[in-house]
């Protein structure tokens, strides 16, 4: 599962856990991105905070795992490199790469959208306000999943733990923790 995780929260842990029981997938790996594509004007948070808490937020769980190949390189974060880098650690998998919808659409514009289709299946989770227009897409190597419907976002985390309101139970207790100890999504200073 793809995402710049900034922070993780509930309606990641819930969409992976969706996709993985109706899928029967022995494993989700969550890959935090680099610098994501399609934030390029936008501030993300240092790299390593989002793995970490990517980590925190996954480790009770023993069939999430977390990837550092996006983290790890450098430049631009491009899923046909991802997929590439999962492949060559793991040859003998079948890939299946969880995103949400608005993300999904824009796959059309990745770079190399055609191998990207070949090496992995796509499953697009839609929540409350997104719907996937299947348009354009592969429609056998692209499906959608409605998953529980939870209006989480990290920008409504970041706003409010900005704004110094409660994020408790958005995201996992360690995650809140960790968010207080680094100070981060304070305004004016997400290091
Ligand atoms: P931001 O508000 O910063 O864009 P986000 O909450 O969308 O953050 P991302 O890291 O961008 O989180 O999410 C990775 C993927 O997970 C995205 O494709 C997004 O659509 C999907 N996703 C995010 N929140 C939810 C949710 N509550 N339910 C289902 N899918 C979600
Ligand atoms: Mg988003």
């Amino acid at each position: 599962m793809g995402g710049t995780f900034d922070p993780i929260h509930h309606g990641h842990l819930v969409a992976a856990s969706e996709v993985a029981a109706r899928y029967e997938l022995d494993e989700v790996v969550f890959v935090p991105t680099g610098q994501p594509t399609f934030k390029l004007d936008q501030r993300v948070t240092h790299a390593e905070h989002r793995y970490l808490m990517t980590v925190i937020a996954t480790a009770s769980n023993p069939r999430f795992t977390v990837s550092r190949v996006d983290v790890d390189r450098a430049g631009v974060t491009y899923t046909v490199d991802t997929l590439r880098d999962l492949t060559t650690a793991r040859p003998d998998v079948d890939l299946y790469f969880i995103t949400g919808a608005d993300a999904i659409e824009q796959i059309l514009r990745w770079k190399d959208a055609e191998e990207v289709f070949r090496m992995a299946q796509f499953v697009a989770v839609t929540r409350p306000e997104h719907h996937l227009s299947i348009a354009g897409l592969p429609e056998d190597r692209v499906s959608e999943l409605q998953v529980p419907a939870l209006a989480i976002s990290s920008t409504d985390i970041r706003i409010r733990a900005a704004a110094g309101h409660p994020v408790w139970y958005l995201v996992p207790d360690g995650v809140v923790q960790y968010i207080a100890k680094h100070g981060l999504y304070r305004e004016q200073d997400d290091e």
